[in-house]
This record gives C-alpha cells, sequence and structure tokens, in this order.
C-alpha cells in the first residue's frame, strides 16, 4: 500500500510555535526529511524510531539537491512508509512545497500540508514589530532577497509606492542591494528598518535604525543569519512593544535531563519563564524484566507482611502500581503506611488513591531515611520499590535504626540513549546550551554517559539537591543547587544562576 506524504511547517524556532496537527503528524512519522531551519528542540520529537534525513544547507553546502529531495519522498512514500517533509517556517512561504507537491501528484502518492507559523510574522512580533498597524500602513508584503531569485526583478519602486510593511526573507547577504534599491525607489532614508537574527529562539537578536545606516548597524553587531529585514514605520514600536527580552529566562539556552515521563513539566515551568529548553538526551524508564521477586513481595504485602512502603520517585510509583495491578490489587496494601520523598512522588501516589503517611523536611535520601527512622518502630519492615541504581544513602541511614527489615527492591532502569540527530558532546562544547538541570544523581551519571568524553567545564549544571551536585562536581561542572529539592526551587535557583552569568559578561 503507498504511504503518504505530510508537508509541515515546523515555526520558526520556538518548539511553542509548532502546530498541534505538525506535532501529531511529527510524532506518528517513519520517515522525516527536515531542513537547516528546522530548530533543535522540534528535532527532538522526531520519534526515535523514525529514519531522520537531512536535506538542508549546512555552511553552503547542499545536503541534497531540491531534485532528490523530491525523489526521496516521492519513493519513501511508494514502500508505504508515513513521511513528514518538516521545513523551517510554512511550508509554502519561499519553501519551495509547491514544487514537492508536483513530484508527489506526478507518482500519484497522496499528500497533506499542514501549514506553519511563517518566521516573515513571528521574528517581528517576538521583537516588539506588528507587521501592520492602522496608525502606519495598509499592506504587508514577504519579499526574497535571494539573489538568483531577483535577478533585478523586484520593482523597489512599486513596493515604496504601496506604503506597505516590507518584510525581505533571504535577503541578508543582500541587504546592500535591498538598501539601494528602496532608496532608489524612492524611499526616504530615515524610514525605520529592522533586522531580525535568529528569531523566537534564545539567541534572537534585534538592530533598529534608519533605512540608510542599517547595514553599517549591523555591521559593527555582527549580524548573522538566519535574518529576517523588515522596513517601514511599525519598526519604530519595537522598542516600546518588545516583550521577550523581559522574561526572566530569555536569551537562556537550557537542556532539561529528566525521564521523559515527568520530564515536560520542568520544561513547560521553564519555557513560560522565556528560556528555550532543550529535551535531552533521550530516557526511557524500564521496568526490569524479571518480576519474580516483585510477586514475591506482592505476596507478601497481602499477608501483611510490611508496615512500610517508601518511593523516591514517580517513576518508581508508577511501575509499582502498574505491575501491582497485574499481579494483585489494591487491595493487598491494606494497613501498610506509605513514605514518599517529595511532592512529585505524593502527587504520583495520590493518583492511584493513597495518601502518603510520611514525606521528609527536606526531599533527599538522607533526610527520608533519618526522618522515617525515628518514626518506625523495631522489627517493622519496609518495602522500597525504586531504581536499579538508588541512592544508597537511604538505605544507609535507616539501617543506623536497630531492628528494621529493609527491602531495597529494584523495580526499574533508567535507560539514556544518544539522539540519533543531534550532537550532545558538539552542543556543550561549542556553547550552544547555557544550562543544564539535573533533578537525581543518576540523571547526571546517564548524561555523562550519553555525552562521553564531553569537556564539562564550561557547563552550568543546575542541580536539584547536594546529592545530584555532588555527582556533577565530580565531572568539573559549574554547579548552582535549589535550595528545596522541588521544580519550583529549581525554576527559581535558574533564575538566580542567568543573572549572576548574566551580570558577570
Ligand atoms: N518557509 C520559511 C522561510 C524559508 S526562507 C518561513 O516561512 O519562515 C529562509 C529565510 O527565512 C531565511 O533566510 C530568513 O530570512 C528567514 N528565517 C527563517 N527562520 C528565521 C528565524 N528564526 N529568524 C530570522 N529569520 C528567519
Amino acid at each position: 500500500m503507498t504511504g503518504k506524504v505530510w508537508l509541515v511547517g515546523a515555526g520558526p524556532g520556538d518548539i511553542g510555535l509548532l502546530t498541534i496537527k505538525g506535532r501529531q503528524v511529527l510524532e506518528q512519522a517513519e520517515v522525516v526529511v527536515y531542513d537547516a531551519l528546522v530548530s533543535e528542540e522540534i528535532l527532538t520529537l522526531i520519534p526515535q524510531t523514525a529514519k531522520a534525513i537531512f536535506a538542508g544547507k549546512r555552511s553552503g553546502k547542499h545536503y541534497l539537491k531540491q531534485e532528490e529531495t523530491n525523489e526521496l519522498l516521492w519513493q519513501e512514500a511508494e514502500k508505504g512508509k508515513r513521511v513528514v517533509r518538516l521545513k523551517g517556517g510554512d511550508p509554502f512561504v519561499f519553501g519551495r512545497g509547491g514544487e514537492e507537491i508536483e513530484a508527489l501528484l506526478a507518482h500519484n502518492i497522496p499528500f497533506e500540508v499542514v501549514p506553519g507559523i511563517t518566521s516573515a510574522f513571528a521574528v517581528p512580533a517576538y521583537n516588539g514589530i506588528p507587521v501592520t498597524h492602522r496608525d502606519f500602513c495598509g499592506s504587508v508584503h514577504i519579499i526574497t532577497g535571494h539573489r538568483q531569485a531577483e535577478k533585478n526583478s523586484i520593482d523597489y519602486g512599486a513596493l515604496v509606492k504601496s506604503g506597505g510593511t516590507l518584510i525581505f526573507l533571504m535577503g541578508f547577504a543582500a541587504l546592500k542591494e535591498i538598501r539601494t534599491g528602496l532608496l532608489q525607489g524612492g524611499m526616504e532614508p530615515d524610514t525605520p528598518t529592522a533586522v531580525l537574527e535568529k528569531g523566537t529562539t534564545a539567541r534572537q537578536r534585534r538592530i533598529v535604525g534608519a533605512l540608510s545606516d542599517i547595514e553599517e548597524l549591523c555591521e559593527r553587531e555582527k549580524i548573522g543569519t538566519p535574518a529576517i529585514i523588515v522596513v517601514g514605520e511599525v519598526c519604530g514600536l519595537a522598542e516600546q512593544f518588545s516583550w521577550y527580552e523581559k522574561l526572566p529566562l530569555a536569551g537562556v539556552r537550557i537542556l532539561v535531563t529528566r525521564p521523559v515521563q515527568s520530564g515536560s513539566v520542568l520544561s513547560e515551568m521553564l519555557r513560560e519563564k522565556g528560556a528555550q529548553v532543550l529535551e535531552l538526551p533521550a530516557i526511557s524508564i524500564e521496568p526490569v524484566s524479571d518480576d519474580t521477586a516483585l510477586c514475591e513481595r506482592f505476596q507478601t504485602l497481602q499477608n501483611g507482611g510490611y508496615n512500610w512502603l517508601v518511593f523516591t520517585s514517580p517513576n518508581g510509583v508508577n511501575i509499582f502500581f502498574q505491575k501491582l495491578l497485574q499481579y494483585a490489587d489494591i487491595r493487598a496494601l491494606a494497613g501498610v503506611k506509605a513514605a514518599v520523598i517529595g511532592e512529585a512522588s505524593e502527587k504520583a501516589l495520590l493518583k492511584y488513591g493513597i495518601k502518603a503517611d510520611f514525606k521528609p523536611s527536606v526531599y533527599d535520601g538522607e533526610t527520608l531515611g533519618r526522618e522515617l527512622a525515628l518514626l518506625c518502630n523495631p522489627g517493622e519492615r519496609l518495602l522500597i520499590p525504586r531504581a536499579a541504581v538508588g541512592n544508597p544513602e537511604l538505605i544507609c541511614e535507616l539501617q543506623k535504626k536497630e531492628g528494621l527489615v529493609i527491602e531495597d527492591l529494584p523495580i526499574y532502569d533508567t535507560v539514556y540513549h544518544n539522539s540519533s540527530i543531534l550532537d550532545e558532546k558538539e552542543l556543550i562544547e561549542n556553547g550552544a546550551v547555557d544550562f543544564v538541570t539535573f533533578t537525581s544523581a543518576s540523571t547526571v551519571k546517564g548524561f555523562t554517559a550519553v555525552t562521553g568524553d564531553t569537556d564539562y567545564s564550561k557547563l552550568r549544571a543546575v542541580c536539584i539537591g547536594r546529592q545530584t551536585a555532588a555527582e556533577a562536581k565530580k565531572h568539573g561542572m559549574q554547579i548552582w543547587t535549589a535550595e528545596r529539592a522541588t521544580l519550583e526551587s529549581l525554576t527559581d535557583c535558574l533564575i538566580r544562576a542567568a543573572e549572576e552569568t548574566r551580570r558577570k559578561q
């Protein structure tokens, strides 16, 4: 059976600007053909099982010619695959989407188009420039500044006459020609003009000035690509309307390492504060394959053999209950008290209808162990279902109390996978990442295992607690530690770290 091709617009960079439909289609893709302008955050959404093919242009080198891309699309679809052609911005705004559709039609391949948010509108918006405003203009024009496409074909006189906002894509290399053309076409030299680099990302920069000196300003600030040029009175509003840079984590790129199931909570919190968040490396939580020990414990539970169940992560809670329902049911827990390490585990437990009986004053393994030991009577039995590589301090503290029976039961492994598309090592070493968050010592271990022999000395690690920080320190990272072991406190810590770093620069 023939597959299908979806032409999907990835938007200008910010992962939040990918459409819901775009994301759904992407998550079901079997083959993804993507361009250079698709942001790294969006690339992390490509399923691990999908074949990802880079079709863009990097450092002047085309990886695939347009004809080769066209061919790849219909050939993969003919094999029966769900193919996503992922393009920066909108597929039809200077995106050659039309040419790809012609090729698909020629081979009778079914297709759909998922429009994207074009950089032409989103990048000005993230810089406080409304592309139209009733007081200033009655139209907006999107023009390619690409030299080959242009070949003197732009009627600058007509553009100037329109009185509309002019937006040039692919025009940065031709900034001089564009400026000259507009001036010759009769535009006032002091017309407000903006050059907007890497819009909607943490690295976005804006230059606003008069048309006549825009080139010089860009040279002075060493503006680079991708960039769009906006010419028109609306550019004068940028200073007053700008909002992105006012967010507390604007301009900050954060790598979040955290088991996928709970990763997005922290990422969303950080994005809300304006950060650009990359979720890497991919992590999966894998229940241990042999359930024999677990089944025995369920039996003991049913026979009233334990006084306490101790949970040290939401993953532990979820996997424990999945397994419990597979072999027994919730009645096995009648009369058993539950202790949790912190708020996230407490919430996870509540989902199964159980209120935690105990939560320590500081959310770490050591405090949990020490305080819980005080509550327990000699002879009480504790079951601790948790990660295969669990924190030893918890057990150590519990063992200090005589007469407790402690059973440490590994129920899952955290497995870290290298990204097949992004190079984590390169991202860290070339400064593309400002901060990395770690929510447990095991996330540090997993992260460093995946990134190999990377130089971590420039990496700023924001850690949830002491043990996590100690692990990160071993690798020579610069450390910040949250005051409390909660995601809120971690976010506050990041804001402080970002401020300190900004002050030093
Ligand atoms: N289809 C895309 C445009 C492709 S042409 C869209 O709808 O956005 C490529 C040009 O888009 C670049 O040369 C640059 O001018 C612009 N562009 C794309 N993303 C950008 C970004 N994040 N910041 C600034 N310009 C961007």
